[in-house]
């Protein structure tokens, strides 16, 4: 044995021990009790999950709830018999609420599952020395609870090279420890080699009270040549707190809200221990413990090794009861301990003493009286605290002061209020507190995942609204381009097109886009007229030609309207070439119909009137159609690509179609003898589109024609047959002459035609 310098705990004190009543005698094996009742939650962390079901038979030390998560402990069936019950059942804490538990009724048989002992452990690696000791359901037993698997997991930032092996169970009345190391010290050195191996500490220290002189000998003796130091410590209460412990034997101190992993070490209880090499070298699960059965109640106290869930009734019996005698029943000791609500509360883990007191041995607190600032509570406080101030600013819920004077780096030892004169039940406030705190904290916790849930939900809508908004300005500037592509393709295909004008009209332009607007009215309306004569079976037959007139005058201002506009039209750099091409392949086509619909009409053998003026009319209109298709490939570059033709050059050839078929309507209404009202629209619409055509022309930069206004009579048959001889002549010529590759002598003949035509008709005039 070592005697190392000590470092030295704050505070403390000395309350009268009581530890003779218990450590006197061997650990005694407690009675085998008929019910066990195993609560799943004897630990801190999550409760086990039960894996059996009522009904079923199960074997000692087999596996009845398992770890649910990380931050758990598995339960493990205390002995052989049946599982009665799954529910809410009584539980060791000062609330008397029920808690969840599985019963087993004992069948007296206490038949061993297999058990799987590994004494080879040397050759173990941690992680499955880890598993091992995970899957025997130890916790803490020297109080707390917390997983012990858990707290041994190595931590990559915090490589432990101390570990401290707490037996100095500094608290009045409890034994339990004592008597452990004292009987069972070979185990607790083999349990110490066990973490040995698994954390390599480059130090172990073994704390122990010098009020245990058997249990500091059994540890020395079992120590032998061991490199591990064992440190008699002075009696004092709470020497056996883990950060006092730790500031006792190295002087180091844990900082305050921290771990002693924090500073390297790690402390472990005897018990747990002994635990871990029962675990280890027996392949026993944590099914019992050593409990210390004491106070003044029972005629016989004692250590006693008791299967967990064994009802504390049952071995407060057997210790000895006198219930007569029994005033307070306290689980632990009279420092930490509190007051169970019942006897049917089981044993559980953490379960390190019965007190069974009397009156006159654990009397009644006074009433508290007011703080007198005495400062005594400070003198004794294990942690340096301030006793008295956390005591006000919990009686005035002064959370934040609360945490700023560390309210949670008390142990709850009950120093202060041991020596409070004024009798104050200081631990309860502080107790009350804490729970407030983290209730608090919880709900705050709650509702800040609650925020976060809604802004991440609002953002997802924002983003979703974002996204419908950029999708329907996309589509909408989609549109707008198609639109504006159309209306170009307009202006360059239609030159002119009334939606398609540009802004800023002149004066003139304006009129022009009046009158069509004006005329498309006019025409619309007859139209609607026309439908509804039509419909009621009416005679409609003056109505359809003044529709047809209006038609035509709509045609003209709207050629006119086109071809004014074609001059303030921004001049077309270089139209597209396909525009061209289109242009010269539309006038082909017209030609190419023309031309279709006149050699129809040749070939009938017995033409009527009407007939042969009509083909008048399209042999003059096939005439200007060729005509212009001529002028067409002129405009080419000569690169042989076709010119782009202007849209001023398009609204002269449609003006010119439109004053052909003007003319030729007219025309045809002579020829037909109309009368005196249906004459005057057809020459109106002639002269609109005389008019429009000399508006294109000024388009177009062309001279005006030199127009001579006829006043045509009605001409005889015979002069109208020469006429049209002599532009038939006129036409098979052209036609010949325009194609290279026609014959001289049908030229000639042609010629001949033409020459002859003229002579009968200029004949025929002067006669
Ligand atoms: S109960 Fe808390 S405040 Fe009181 S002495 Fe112990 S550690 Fe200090
Ligand atoms: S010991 Fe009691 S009376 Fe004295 S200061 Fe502390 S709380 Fe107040």
């Amino acid at each position: 044995m070592s005697r190392l310098p000590l470092g030295e705990m704050p505070g403390g004190i000395h309350p009268a021990e009581h530890k003779s009543q218990s450590n006197g005698t061997p650990i005694q094996p407690a009675p085998l009790p008929k019910r066990l009742i195993l609560p799943l939650n004897q630990h801190i962390g999550a409760p086990a999950e039960p894996c059996v079901a009522v009904g079923e038979r199960v074997l000692k030390g087999q596996l009845i709830a398992a770890a649910n998560g990380t931050i758990s402990v598995p339960v493990h069936a205390p002995t052989s018999g049946t599982v009665s019950f799954i529910g809410p059942q009584p539980y060791p804490h000062v609330s008397g609420l029920l808690s969840e538990a599985i019963v087993i009724d004992s069948d007296g048989l206490e038949q061993w599952i297999e058990l799987s002992p590994r004494a080879d452990y040397r050759s173990l690696a941690p992680a499955e020395l880890l598993a091992i000791i995970r899957a025997a359901g130890i916790n803490g037993l020297g109080g707390a609870g917390f997983p012990t698997a858990v707290k041994l997991s190595a931590r990559s930032a915090q490589k432990i090279h101390t570990l401290i092996i707490n037996g100095t169970e500094c608290e009045p009345y409890i034994t339990a420890d004592d008597r452990l190391m004292r009987e069972r010290a070979t185990q607790l050195i083999g349990g110490i080699e066990i973490l040995a191996q698994l954390i390599e500490p480059a130090d172990v220290l073994i704390g122990i009270e010098d009020n245990k002189p058997e249990a500091i000998a059994a540890v020395q003796a079992a120590i032998g040549e061991r490199p591990f130091g064992l440190k008699v410590l002075p009696t004092q209460y709470p020497s056996g707190g883990e950060k006092q412990l730790i500031q006792l034997l190295t002087g180091a101190e844990v900082p305050s809200g921290g771990l002693p992993a924090d500073i390297g070490m790690l402390c472990l209880n005897v018990g747990t221990v002994v635990a871990i090499h029962a675990a280890v070298l027996e392949g026993r699960p944590l099914i019992s413990r050593i409990t210390t059965l004491t106070g003044a109640a029972l005629s016989r106290p004692m250590n006693v090794e008791a299967l967990i869930g064994t009802p504390v009734g049952e071995l407060l019996a057997f210790a000895g009861l006198q219930e007569a005698q029994l005033d307070r029943l306290l689980l632990g000791g009279p420092m930490m301990g509190f007051s169970l609500p019942s006897l049917e509360v089981p044993l559980i883990k953490t379960s390190n003493c019965l007190l069974a007191s009397t009156a006159t041995e654990l009397p009644p607190a006074p009433p508290a009286m007011p703080c007198i600032r005495c400062g005594d509570c400070a003198e004794v406080c294990p942690a340096s605290l301030l006793p008295q101030q956390l005591h006000f600013f919990a009686l005035g819920q002064q959370h934040e002061q609360l945490k700023a004077h560390h309210l949670f780096d008390c142990i709850e030892c009950g120093a202060c209020a041991y020596v409070c004169p004024s009798s104050i039940p200081l631990v309860q406030y502080y107790r009350a507190a804490k729970a407030d705190i983290r209730e608090l904290e919880n709900k705050q916790l709650k509702a800040e995942q609650s925020r976060q849930r809604f802004e991440q939900r609002q953002e997802r809508l924002r983003c979703e609204q974002e996204q419908k908004d950029a999708e329907r300005q996309a589509r909408t500037e989609k549109a707008a381009r198609a639109r504006a592509a159309l209306a170009a393709n307009q202006t360059a295909t239609e030159p002119g097109a009334a939606g398609a004008a540009p802004a800023g009209l002149s004066d003139e332009q304006k009129k022009l886009k009046i009158a069509a607007s004006m005329a498309q009215v006019t025409l619309k309306k007859a139209e609607k007229q026309l439908a509804l004569y039509t419909d009621k079976g009416g005679d409609t037959g003056e109505l359809q030609a003044q529709v047809e007139q209006l038609r035509g005058a709509a045609l003209l201002a709207q050629s006119a309207l086109d071809a004014a506009l074609a001059t303030t039209s921004p001049a077309a750099p270089s139209a597209p070439v396909a525009d061209a091409e289109q242009a010269l392949k539309k006038a082909k086509i017209g030609v190419a119909m023309l031309r279709a619909q006149v050699r129809k009409l040749e070939q009938l053998e017995a033409p009527s009137a009407e007939q042969a003026s009509q083909l008048q009319g399209l042999r003059s209109q096939l005439a200007a159609a060729e005509q212009e298709l001529e002028g067409l490939p002129n405009q080419l570059p000569a690169s042989g690509e076709p010119a782009p033709a202007s849209p001023a050059m398009q609204a002269l050839k449609q003006a010119k179609i439109a004053l052909a078929m003007r003319r030729a309507e007219l025309k045809k209404a002579e020829q037909a003898g109309a009368d005196a009202t249906e004459l005057p629209p057809l020459r109106a619409a002639l002269a609109a589109a005389e008019q429009a055509l000399h508006a294109a022309e000024d388009a177009c930069g062309k001279p005006a024609p030199n127009l001579q206004r006829l006043d045509k009579r009605p001409i005889d048959e015979a002069t109208r047959t020469l006429k049209t001889e002599l532009a038939l002549a006129r036409a098979d010529l052209h036609k010949l002459e325009r194609n290279e590759s026609s014959a001289a002598q049908a030229l000639s003949v042609a010629r001949e035609r033409l020459q002859a035509a003229e002579q009968k008709l200029q004949q025929h005039t002067e006669t």
